[in-house]
């Protein structure tokens, strides 16, 4: 297990953008997830990279989020090489996940969450990379 990224909600992309390329960080990736009701923002980082996430709707998971605690950290996520058995492993030990089955995210990859019941409060993403990693 690796970190993969930080996903980090903002109200806006653009003024979040602005901030952390004050930081020395770029844009290397920029995408709509339609299915997650986000547009994202990828900053590497050396070990890592931030996952920018800004609401496309009300209705997005990520605007009831912020509406609720703010914007700030919303999941940690670890890079894994077989999603399917990642996620099979940790449902045998009973962890309780959001995602039953591995779906698509940002970038070709595919993803998974388990829920923050199940470890310490921390909402966890699985990833397994795509094609275009590095992109
Ligand atoms: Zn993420």
């Amino acid at each position: 297990m690796k970190l993969d990224h930080l996903g980090v909600a903002v109200r806006s992309l653009d003024e979040a953008i602005g901030a952390y390329q004050a930081l020395g960080l770029a844009v290397v990736h920029r995408e709509v997830v339609e299915s997650d009701g986000v547009e994202i923002a990828f900053l590497p980082f050396d070990g890592g990279r931030f996952e920018l996430l800004e609401p496309t709707g009300e209705a997005s998971p990520v605007a009831r989020f912020i509406e609720r605690r703010g914007p700030g950290l919303h999941h940690v996520a670890v890079a894994v090489s077989d999603i399917r058995q990642s996620l099979g492993d940790l449902k045998a030990r009973g962890l309780r996940v959001i995602d039953n089955e591995p779906r698509p995210g940002a970038n070709g990859s595919m993803v998974a969450f388990v829920h923050p019941a199940s470890t310490g409060g921390v909402l966890l993403e699985l990833v397994q990379p795509g094609e275009h990693v590095g992109e």
